[in-house]
């Protein structure tokens, strides 16, 4: 569609980083550019035009930026979900591993209250690893995850299935093989 040639035209690719072999899709160009920018919120926000939705929560870092957009847009909060070590009040952590050994993932506990209807913010998916251990968080803390949005999607690393299995619908722009 022409929404997602403008922005398949905005995002750039870095071969072999941050290793040999990965070709790194990079949104900073596509937050740089206004139009751009502004049609990725907006069309990140159509499948909830009318619903109600108490929190954004993003994972650090591009999520946030993604998030606040999208809270603001959509009248909610804001809740960041952080690197262990990050945030200073009492957290809710969970373990999750990475291509190399594991790490930790926190949110405070006071960020979403049980019932809360809550969407989850990244700027892509590929393994999945990340946004579902972020899922987790959100569901110790008793959220109803309304959906999980990213601009991204790597579906050969079969990501969204990971979170379709929690039960957490997913919605992104744009795919690359
Ligand atoms: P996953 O846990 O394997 O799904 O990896 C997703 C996480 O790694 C997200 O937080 C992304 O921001 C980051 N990530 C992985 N690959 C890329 C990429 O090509 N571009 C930008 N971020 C990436």
């Amino acid at each position: 569609s022409p929404l997602q040639q403008t922005l398949l035209n905005a995002i750039r690719t870095i071969p072999d980083y941050p290793r040999p072999g990965v070709q790194f899709r990079d949104i900073t160009t596509l937050l740089g550019d206004a139009r751009a920018f502004r049609r990725t919120v907006d069309e990140m926000v159509q499948p909830f035009a009318g619903s109600k939705v108490d929190k954004i929560a993003g994972i650090e870092a591009r999520g946030f930026i993604l998030g606040g957009a999208i809270a603001h847009q959509t009248s909610s909060g804001f809740v960041p979900i952080r690197k262990k070590g990050k945030l200073p009040h009492e957290t809710v952590r969970v373990a999750y591993s990475l291509e190399y050994g594991i790490d930790e993932m926190e949110m405070h506990k006071d960020a979403v209250k049980p019932g809360e209807r809550v969407i989850l913010v990244d700027d892509l998916i590929a393994t999945g690893g990340t946004a579902e251990a972020a899922a987790k968080l959100l569901n110790q803390l008793g959220a109803e995850i309304v959906a999980a949005c990213f601009v991204i999607d790597l579906p050969d690393l079969g990501g969204r299935r990971k979170l379709e299995a929690l039960g957490v619908p997913v919605h992104t722009l744009l795919s690359f093989e």
